[in-house]
């Protein structure tokens, strides 16, 4: 038996959870699942959407298939996934964007891997509070120093990026391209305009290329990123980004392969990692039987093949190729005509395709 912990989430999280174990279980892969609550159902049950018990289960069981939970805002509660991404060091974030025969979409044959750096830039909570005093400390202190005005009604978030979190990230996405046999690296970037983050990010990521002379590489500016996965995405391959840019990247990849419904991810450190879906905890479909249950049950496919149990991950992906590729099921977020499969029915359609 291998023991996970599960992390159900709110909103459409449990509906997805609940699809994801059924079809796991059908395939009698050994898993056993820890239940944990995490996100608004722990608020009210522990006061906090991330209780002890929930890191103390994953650091003992060593993996997680996780839910989407809601970000409360305004609460002074922050993100619990950028939490739980910081307190495990889960510095590498990898979303397969894989396009499935049966899914509408405007392209053919994407295959596209966005790795993303998970602890630092923007997103690692370095904030100041507008009409704050310690952002009117800074403000003195870079007009001071800098004579940089800062206007007095601008909040400011702080963007690190060092030299040691990039070679981690970098050489994961080379290693995983080597690994995976995998055409080519492309690194995006900004660093024309900030020169001293996204800077050190195309110089360190340059120097270590140099160490992969298999894996050909190039580097390019995001906004151009966005613009050939818009036109003609089958040229790019691994894509590797730092935070803010991999998690807007990753939500446009996932639009190329038929929404945040079919698009998968896993969080990996050097001692855990914990898979979820890309997508958020819908709060405007949750409760309705609606969601799209597919990403989560990819991310249960990466788990398995994370877990060595490489043929149950192969059944479950060909039983969800098998499903969308006869046109048995319509996930409401393809909107196609007629009325949409409810969660529970492509569950069903799944667990059918696995036993036959
Ligand atoms: P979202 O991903 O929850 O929803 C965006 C749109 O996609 C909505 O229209 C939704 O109905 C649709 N959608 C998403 N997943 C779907 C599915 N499986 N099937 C069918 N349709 C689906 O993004 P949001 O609305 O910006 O965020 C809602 C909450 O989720 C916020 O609090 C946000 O912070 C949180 N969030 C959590 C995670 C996570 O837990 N990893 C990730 C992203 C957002």
């Amino acid at each position: 038996m291998t023991t996970v912990t599960l992390i159900p989430g709110d909103g459409i999280g449990p509906e997805v959870s609940a699809a994801t174990t059924r079809v796991v279980d059908a395939l009698d892969a050994g898993i056993e699942w820890d239940l944990h609550e995490a996100g608004l159902p722990a608020i009210e049950t522990h006061g906090t959407p991330l209780p002890q018990h929930v890191l103390d289960s994953i650091a003992k069981n060593k993996n997680a298939l996780k839910g989407p939970v809601t970000t409360p805002v305004g609460t002074g509660f922050r993100s619990i996934n950028v939490a739980l991404r910081q307190e495990l060091d889960l510095f590498a974030s990898v979303r397969p964007c894989r396009l499935f025969p049966g899914v509408p979409s405007r392209f053919a044959d994407i295959d596209i891997v966005v790795v993303r750096e998970n602890t630092e830039d923007l997103y690692e909570g370095i904030e100041f509070e507008r009409d704050s005093p310690q952002l009117k400390k800074l403000r003195g202190y870079l007009e001071y120093m800098h004579g940089f005005p800062i206007a007095r009604d601008a909040g400011v978030s702080v963007k690190p990026i060092s030299i040691s979190a990039t070679t981690a990230i970098v050489a994961f996405a080379f290693e995983f391209a080597r690994r995976h046999k995998r055409a080519k690296v492309t690194l995006g970037h900004k660093a024309n305009i900030m020169r001293f983050s996204d800077g050190v990010w195309l110089e360190t990521a340059e120097q270590l290329a140099l160490n992969y002379p298999d894996v050909p590489f190039e580097a390019m500016q995001v906004d151009e990123m966005a613009m050939w996965l818009a036109w003609l995405p089958n040229d790019l391959d691994v894509v590797v980004l730092p935070n803010l840019y991999g998690d807007i990247i990753s939500d446009l990849c996932a639009g190329l392969v038929g929404g945040l419904g079919m698009a998968p991810g896993m969080n990996l450190g050097k001692d855990y990692a914990v898979f979820e879906p890309t997508h958020g905890s819908a709060p405007d479909i949750a409760g309705k039987n609606l969601a799209n249950p597919i990403a989560m049950i990819l991310s249960a496919v990466l788990m398995l093949r994370y877990l060595d149990l490489g043929e149950h991950a192969d059944r479950l992906e060909g039983a969800v190729a098998s499903v969308l590729g006869s046109g048995a099921i319509k996930p409401a977020d393809f909107r196609a005509p007629g009325a949409p499969s409810t969660t529970t029915e492509i569950a069903d359609a799944i667990v059918e395709a696995i036993a036959s």
